[in-house]
């Protein structure tokens, strides 16, 4: 693989994610935390007018507007629509070509630790996962394997991935994951330029990781009202075991409702603010261990 030219951190996607809006602020503010000598870094703020109001966005949900169709589709001009093309020809090298890595950063209401969600296994993303595996414990991997026409902004990168940390509040800052997520980016950046510069690094020979395998809606009236809750024994158990028959919601009046699954799964964004209305009360995930290659200027350890 060619070296890394070109990184764009894009906070704000969302508007009312503050972690990612404040960290972009502070990159933009002092651009040498990012700045490495062999390549260049970009920070966007994805969603300005939504940032301005603190909320997710103003018409619809701009990080599903990016598929290649709607990219490419004159008659959407919804505020996200118009924005999601800005963004794309904002991320243009001098080149013409699409930025060669672009970290997308959210935050969620579920208590998901320093989550990394890759859109695929691709070996690069892997062993900068390993190595953000092994700089802190809080970090977790989910991936969900994207079509060709990702809708995502990261997707815009063959090499874009999210970062998505919680649990906490929209609207609101913590400043123990604001320092952990700033971390986190800034030994992303370390590691691309090592990798630029052919430098060894210490990472983990396996991987664990999470695999996107379908989403759970709350149960709901034939009007679409919800008629149960989270359980509370799920409540803030992202990436635990979930065996059948294990209860996930409860009705306004105590009825347990259990999981109907046949296999153990593994759910993440239980609970997550933005999906009530999207009809997910959590994903569901398959645990994976996963060997990671290591080209010969990489030392492996474990
Ligand atoms: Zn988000």
């Amino acid at each position: 693989m060619d070296k890394i030219s070109t990184v764009a951190i894009v906070g704000g996607t969302h508007g009312n994610e503050l972690t990612g809006v404040y960290i972009a602020k502070k990159f933009s503010n002092n651009q040498d935390l990012i700045t490495r000598p062999s390549f260049s870094s970009q920070v966007l703020f994805g969603n300005p007018k939504a940032i301005e109001q603190c909320r997710r966005y103003i018409d619809k949900d701009l990080n599903r507007c990016f598929s290649r169709a709607d990219l490419q589709n004159a008659a959407l001009s919804s505020y996200e629509d118009t924005r999601a093309k800005e963004i794309q020809k904002i991320l243009l090298s001098p080149q013409g070509k699409p930025y060669d890595v672009i970290i997308d950063l959210h935050t969620t209401t579920s208590n998901m630790g320093l989550s990394v969600l890759l859109s695929s296994e691709h070996p690069f993303l892997l062993r900068l996962s390993s190595y953000l595996s092994s700089i802190s414990d809080d970090v977790k991997v989910f991936c969900s394997p994207k079509s060709q026409n990702g809708v995502y902004l990261d997707s815009l990168s063959d090499l874009g991935f999210a970062i998505e940390v919680g649990a906490v509040a929209q609207g609101v800052l913590n400043a123990d994951l604001f320092q952990k997520t700033e971390k986190l980016i800034l030994a992303a950046l370390d590691y691309f330029e090592g990798y630029n510069q052919g430098t060894l690094f210490d990472i983990p020979s396996t991987l664990t990781i999470y695999n996107y395998i379908g989403a759970i809606d709350y149960p709901r009236n034939a009007r679409g009202e919800i008629e149960a809750m989270i359980h509370p024994q799920r409540q803030f158990q992202d990436y635990q075991p979930l065996h059948p028959g294990a209860p996930i919601f409860i009705t306004f009046d105590g009825q347990e409702i259990s999981y109907e699954g046949t296999s153990t799964v593994y759910p993440i964004f239980i609970n997550e603010a933005a999906y009530y209305e999207k009809g997910v009360a959590m994903c569901l995930t398959q645990k994976k261990t996963v060997t990671i290659y290591h080209p010969k200027r990489e030392r492996q350890i474990r």
